[in-house]
């Protein structure tokens, strides 16, 4: 297992020979002990990242998107390895680990082929001795920083398409899960990705984040992670005026009409809600049900989750696996209790589960009956297997109710009616709407938020705005 950083094509240990350590969630045994960076040592990954750009936005396109397709070939070959890396420092189950690198690889391949189609224009201009280009040029040095819930996905989904538009760039995975991002930079040297291309650094993040947002060789940060954190980054890179794309958190509503497939509601509730154990910024945060078919839903609901299987991410079977730590099973807890606490009914699950042997961070499947405005679990991200359910009885009521947020990252709704379909689409202020389906996110496709949950896009021909600036040339003949 590498616990090395990767700067310029080599592998470092901290200077000052500190580190941190990674735990298992699952066991909170401890797996790997990776360098807390000094501050030279972030800022020479700068360097670094700065000196290879010049030859590297120099390659071709398809030249560059060899190399790229090269490391996702990589990925594809030590899949199995990698994946059992993820589940161990994330605790996902192992399927859904194998699945994610089959997912971060395909914004890869993806990226490595639209980079061949930055086009630039040509403008009628306005006398005929002159000609007008627009030009599409790589930002530069770009700075990444990435949460825990998706380890590798998270990564690539910039690294890909920042490294097709001719962009360098140094990443900060989070420390909860670096191992997965150490092993992709190893695997980027190993793909022939020129040293400096992709450096890897990790350690205390604050001083990251300033690193990252004072260094005027950095021209872009690209971030995911809250909120709190992501308005933090904001303010700091106000000096530098710093090009930014926020991937911030979400709090998703979705909605069950009185004429939706129920069958397929209550798949796509199971499959939304409990993949990576609720810990996706996109799963459903929040049920709306129309009165006639509330009981019914909610009975479906509770007998698919109570088969629902918790327990180690490595085992065979399992469904749900633990929470990435302490403070996010304190949070889930307290949002159930302060549920009931306002007269939510606890239909299903409700507290920990504590499994021999194990950390005490397993958490059974939960279903709030009757959430209401005052409580926590509608109003706040919960980041766990709990699905909070209110009745509702009109359209109008279950698109007030869905908006009633600051957040704006995706929302899903369940309906046979095509009118009520495009009408309700258009109605949600969220930057993803999942219509008959709550699996929305693929490689080509604008992945990002609204309002509070952030801006710019990842995935698709979006992605690559991100990493370039427009140039106009305006010529006399
Ligand atoms: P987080 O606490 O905001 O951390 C995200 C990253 O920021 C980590 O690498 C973290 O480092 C780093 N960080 C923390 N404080 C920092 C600071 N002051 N300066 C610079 N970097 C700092 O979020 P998280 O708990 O890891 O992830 C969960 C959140 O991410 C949820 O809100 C979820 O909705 C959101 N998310 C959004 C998307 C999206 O596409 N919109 C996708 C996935 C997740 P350390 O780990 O070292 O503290």
């Amino acid at each position: 297992m590498l616990t090395d950083c990767f700067i310029n094509g080599e592998r470092i240990a901290s200077d000052s020979g500190a580190e941190f350590s990674v735990r298992d969630p699952a066991t909170d045994q401890e797996i790997a002990n990776v360098p807390l960076l000094t501050k030279h040592q972030v800022e020479s990954a700068i360097t670094a990242a700065s000196e290879a750009w010049p030859a590297w936005r120099s390659m071709t396109a398809a030249e560059r998107g060899e190399l790229i397709r090269a490391l996702s070939s990589l990925m594809k070959r030590d899949a199995e390895r990698l994946a059992l890396l993820m589940t161990r420092e994330q605790g996902k189950p192992l399927a859904e680990a194998r699945g994610e690198i089959a997912y971060a690889t395909a914004f890869l391949d993806w990226s490595a082929e639209e980079g061949k189609r930055i086009y630039g224009e040509t403008i009628p201009a306005s006398s005929p001795d002159k000609r007008i280009l627009v030009l599409r040029q790589p930002v530069g040095v770009t700075a990444i920083i990435t949460p825990w819930n998706f380890p590798s996905a998270m990564i690539t989904r910039k690294l890909g398409p920042a490294l097709a538009c001719g962009c360098t760039t140094v990443i900060k995975p989070a420390e909860d899960t670096p191992l997965s991002a150490l092993a992709i930079g190893a695997l980027a040297a190993e793909a022939g990705i020129p040293p400096g291309v992709v450096n890897i650094v990790t350690g205390e993040p604050e001083m990251i984040g300033d690193v990252f947002t004072t260094d005027d060789r950095v021209r872009k940060l690209s971030f995911t992670g809250s909120t709190e954190v992501g308005r933090i980054l904001m303010r700091k890179a106000s000096n530098n005026l710093l090009r930014l794309s926020m991937e911030l958190g979400g709090h998703a509503p979705f909605i069950v009409f009185e004429d939706a497939d129920l069958d397929r509601a209550v798949a796509s509730a199971m499959g939304s809600k409990f993949r990576n154990g609720g810990q996706t910024c996109i799963c459903a945060n929040r049920f709306y049900v129309h009165d006639s078919v509330h009981d019914e839903f909610v009975a479906r609901f509770s007998r698919a989750m109570s088969e629902l299987r918790v327990g180690i991410g490595t085992e065979a079977g399992v469904d749900v696996g633990p929470l990435i730590n302490d403070a996010a099973v304190e949070k889930v807890e307290q949002h159930v209790q302060d549920a009931a606490s306002h007269g939510a009914t606890i239909a299903t699950g409700g507290s920990r589960l504590r499994l021999n042997g194990h950390a005490d961070r397993f958490f059974a499947p939960t279903l709030i009956d009757g959430m209401t405005g005052e409580m926590l679990c509608r109003r706040e991200e919960t980041f766990g297997p709990v699905a909070p359910i209110a009745r509702f009885s009109t359209e109008d009521e279950a698109i007030a109710l869905a908006n009633d947020t600051e957040y704006g990252l995706a929302a899903y709704f369940f309906t046979r009616d095509a009118s009520r379909l495009m009408r309700v689409a258009e109605a949600l202020e969220y930057g993803i709407v999942g219509a008959n389906d709550a699996v929305p996110s693929t490689a080509q496709a604008p992945f990002g938020g609204m309002k509070h949950s952030g801006f710019g896009r990842e995935g698709g021909k979006y992605a690559m705005d991100e990493y370039l600036e427009t140039k106009f040339v305006s010529w006399v003949l």
